[in-house]
């Protein structure tokens, strides 16, 4: 398995050598998901607010608010930065 970012070889890891990589160049640490696809374990899931249910564009940025956070919503929601909607999770 060649690293995606240096293109250098990697090591199987703990905890599947399978499916877990590490980079001893570069650093990077990634797993093959479910897709088959290679992704950095530190980036994983940053970017998955998914999309906003009013507007359909992306949450990435949006802002996202804990459970009880605001004092009383008792659930988490992600503001969408586009339209403003609170997006429940
Ligand atoms: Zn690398
Ligand atoms: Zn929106």
């Amino acid at each position: 398995m060649k690293c995606p970012q240096c293109g250098r070889k990697m090591k199987g890891d703990w905890p599947d050598k399978e499916l877990y990589f590490n980079c001893e160049f570069c650093g990077g640490r990634f797993v093959i998901e479910d897709d088959g696809e290679l992704v950095n374990v530190f980036n994983r899931g940053s970017n998955n607010h998914g999309t906003c249910i009013n507007c359909g564009q992306s949450l990435t940025r949006g802002t996202y608010t804990a459970p009880w956070e605001d004092g009383d919503n008792s659930e988490g929601f992600v503001t969408c930065p586009h339209c403003g909607c609170y997006n429940y999770k």
